[in-house]
């Protein structure tokens, strides 16, 4: 079976943030000629607000397992890397361990990779690095993975998410829904699978958590993602990873400014200067203030954004702006 014109058909794209259509990596890698090919899954999710991972594996981890093997069978290869977030191992290696056995069994080998979670290791060519041996940072692109990716080697890298899609193509049951993670100020968080093309609101509605209090959201992350007041919502689609954060309107603003930048300062992997020092001055100028320091913070965060080497330095403008913008109500 040629599944390539059913992933195009299906519209699949990835699911760990950047949202790239799944037939264009996989028609790039096919064209590659090379001895050796990899896939990878990548179970990393470091992001804030992200655990719908978790419960894709916890649930259904013998299709993602079957998605990795028709992307593995379609580049010709019998070897796979599932990258782990060590949390996530640690609670699901029973049922992962015997589906790795199974594959085994039947010529496929799927080496399990472990990782301290991190945001950045889920990046994929810093996750690369962290197969090899090397340094957990970005490389330069391109060569794109799909060209030169684990060992020199064309790779093939998708989320859990995507893996667990093409299972669902391949077999004509895949329904345009994806995975959201709903978190909340006084509530354990909850997974959704859903249509796709739902707008914020009606996500929230649907799943019975409109807030009785005055509130505002973040989506695509609860650290890079974007922040929204509650009127926005009814037009506004997920964008990036499948998340919503939702938090009281009386959120103290420096509360939030230290989570984003702890987060931020926490995970840079120092590979460049406006980043690794960006961050940190970011997370100090407000944990030093009485007040928060709006103006002095501007020119940070526009180097950051313009000079960052990876998207993680370059998205930490999109929650601050975005805040300031949408529910402060102010302009920097
Ligand atoms: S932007 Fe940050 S995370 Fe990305 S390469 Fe630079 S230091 Fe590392």
């Amino acid at each position: 079976m040629n599944i390539l014109p059913k992933i195009k058909e299906a519209d699949l794209v990835g699911r760990g943030g950047a949202g790239f259509p799944t037939y264009l990596k996989w028609e790039g890698i096919q064209k590659v000629k090379a001895d050796k090919k990899y896939v990878i899954c990548n179970a990393s999710e470091g992001e804030l607000g992200l655990f719908k991972d978790f419960y894709i594996l916890q649930n259904h981890a013998d299709r993602v397992f079957k998605g990795l093997q028709l992307a593995m069978d379609f580049i010709g290869t019998k070897k796979a890397f599932f990258n782990f977030n060590g949390d996530y191992y640690k609670k699901l290696k029973l049922q992962i361990d015997e589906l790795v056995e199974e594959y085994e069994e039947r010529g496929y080998q799927i080496t399990i990779f472990r990782e301290h979670p991190s945001y950045i290791g889920g990046e994929e060519t810093a996750l690369l690095n962290a197969i090899e041996g090397k340094r957990v940072e970005p490389r330069l692109k391109p060569p794109y993975p799909s060209d030169r990716g684990l060992f020199g080697q064309p790779t093939l890298i998708h989320n859990v998410e995507t893996l667990y899609n093409v299972a669902d193509v391949a077999e004509d049951k895949f329904e345009k829904k994806r995975f959201y993670c709903l978190s909340f100020p006084h509530k354990k968080g909850e997974v959704h699978h859903l249509p796709a093309n739902w707008s914020i609101k009606k996500i929230l509605e649907k799943t019975n958590n409109i807030p009785d209090f005055p509130y505002f959201v973040q989506i695509g992350g609860s650290a890079s993602g974007l922040v929204l007041n509650s009127s926005q919502l009814d037009k506004q689609k997920m964008m990036g990873a499948g998340s919503i954060e939702i938090y009281k309107k009386s959120t103290d603003p420096r509360e939030l400014l230290l989570k984003w930048f702890s987060f931020y300062d926490q995970e840079s992997c120092g590979k460049c200067t406006p980043c690794r020092e960006g961050t940190f001055q970011l997370r100090k100028m407000v944990e030093e203030s009485k007040n928060i320091p709006w103006q002095k913070m501007k020119p940070i965060l526009e180097v950051l954004e313009e000079t960052s080497f990876c998207a993680l330095g370059k998205s930490v403008p999109v929650p601050v702006y975005s805040f300031l913008k949408n529910v402060l109500k102010k302009k920097l």
